[in-house]
């Protein structure tokens, strides 16, 4: 694609490397096909093409981003499905990043919009604050009928009830069982820990019994993957920061063996440091190091082999969520650790396509994120598992609120297999 910025704006690092995603596009359309917002409505400017044609022209006219470039750039999940498709590298990610950022600074939304996305951007990376906002959303859940559209559709995600903060999330070290083969820190996230605290639990089990010292580390927390999703910037490096100094600090500095991830959203987003801080000569080093250790649970299982499985015969559809497949190109591990700890795997029809949780679209965009969580369960029970698994808390949220069948992590499943407790949702089963 020819671009016509001026030397002035080429002078912009960020603008430099928006130059070089847009030449790298040859419009060839491949990733329409494969993405889920074209796919569901059919417009062009839903379209990952469309969506670059918008960016460009708004960073090459340098103007501030407007009512229709915003529209479809919200609507994109960033579930990152083009750029597995696109046959020319393009780099989507950085440039919708980069999109989303200017639209924050440039853009002023409608009153309302603008509070939910400060609330939001303020409650869900801090899990106190985020344990108390599920409170008061369970009380008022009744009630979710009486509420404006957006609140009611807010409201029925909230859900029934919250398990007991867990002891898995406070700073400490856990101890190998046996020889210590990996010394690794844990990113213990941030809504996944007040929503689903035992898959942290499950998660500490699964390493430590297969060698592994784990370190929560104090100070580190929210990866910032939310915020940065919705374009607030400057809190999401402060996070991002926040993280790369207590990691970098551990071990007398030299940092952990790895770091692990067990949510693929947040994986993603700390693979990603690296290039968030290129241009910072003070954290760029750091920021590398941190990126270049960082691994999702199954990788690092992958990477160590399986003690000893059980064998269960039960049947589970793998979901594999966008973060994952699309954004960190894991596919195989996840499903050959199942089948290795003796499930039957399903592969799940259109299983390139996003749930539609894809971190707060399913609170912004509530009607299209149904639409594909819908599509999402339907493929899902076509193959009639026993259970749901998958690498994402958000997917699993998501994908929960719609069917009956139990959605657990995938490590709840492994950590089972290899001699920990059955995990909750199987209970009875
Ligand atoms: S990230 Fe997903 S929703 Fe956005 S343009 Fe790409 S495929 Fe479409
Ligand atoms: S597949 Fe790649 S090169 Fe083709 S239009 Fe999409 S982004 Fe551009």
């Amino acid at each position: 694609m020819q671009t016509n910025f001026t030397l002035a704006q080429l002078a912009d690092p960020d603008i430099k490397e928006a130059d070089k995603i847009l030449r790298a596009c040859v419009h060839c359309g491949f990733c329409t096909a494969t993405c889920p917002t074209y796919v569901l409505l059919g417009d062009e400017l839903d379209s990952p093409r469309g969506r670059i044609y918008l960016i460009k022209d708004m960073l090459e006219k340098g103007r501030p981003a407007d009512a229709r470039t915003v529209k479809h750039i919200d609507r994109c999940l960033s579930c990152l499905s083009c750029m597995t498709t696109c046959p020319s590298g393009v780099h989507y990610m950085h440039l919708v990043d980069h999109a989303r950022t200017h639209i924050e600074e440039t853009y002023t939304r409608p009153p309302f919009e603008r509070a939910l996305r400060r609330m939001l951007g303020a409650v869900l990376p801090r899990p106190g604050l985020f344990r108390l906002a599920l409170v008061g959303a369970m009380l008022a859940k009744p009630f979710a009928r009486m509420l404006p559209a957006r609140l009611g559709a807010m409201l029925r995600l909230a859900p029934s009830g919250l398990p007991s903060p867990s002891q898995s999330s406070v700073p400490r070290v856990h101890p190998a069982e046996g020889e210590t083969r990996l010394r690794v820190a844990l990113l213990t996230g941030c809504a996944q820990q007040v929503l689903s605290p035992q898959i942290n639990e499950a998660t500490i089990r699964v390493l430590t019994r297969h060698g592994c010292e784990v370190t929560v580390a104090e100070g580190a927390g929210c990866c910032g993957a939310l915020t940065h999703h919705l374009g607030q910037e400057e809190p999401a490096r402060a996070m991002a920061r926040a993280n790369i100094a207590a990691w970098s600090a551990l071990y007398d500095g030299r940092g952990p063996d790895r770091i692990i991830v067990n949510a693929s959203g947040c994986g993603t987003m700390v693979k990603d440091y690296g290039f968030m801080f290129r241009s910072n000569p003070e954290w760029a080093d750091r920021a590398a190091r941190v990126s270049a250790a960082a691994r999702d649970i199954s990788e690092v299982l992958s990477e160590l082999g399986l003690k000893a499985p059980a064998r269960t015969g039960m049947v589970v559809a793998y979901q594999s969520a966008c973060s994952l497949q699309h954004g960190q190109k894991v596919t195989k591990e996840p499903k050959a650790l199942l089948t290795a700890a003796g499930f039957t795997v399903k592969d799940i029809p259109e299983a390139h396509l996003c749930c539609g949780s894809a971190g707060t679209y399913n609170l912004l965009q509530p009607e299209i994120a149904a639409q594909l969580r819908d599509r999402k369960v339907a493929n899902i029970e076509s193959v009639a598992p026993d259970v749901i698994a998958s690498g994402n808390i958000g997917c699993m949220t998501q994908i929960a609120g719609g069917t009956r069948i139990p959605v657990v992590h995938t490590v709840e499943l492994l950590d089972w297999a290899t001699g920990g407790p059955m995990p909750e949702a199987l209970a009875g089963r």
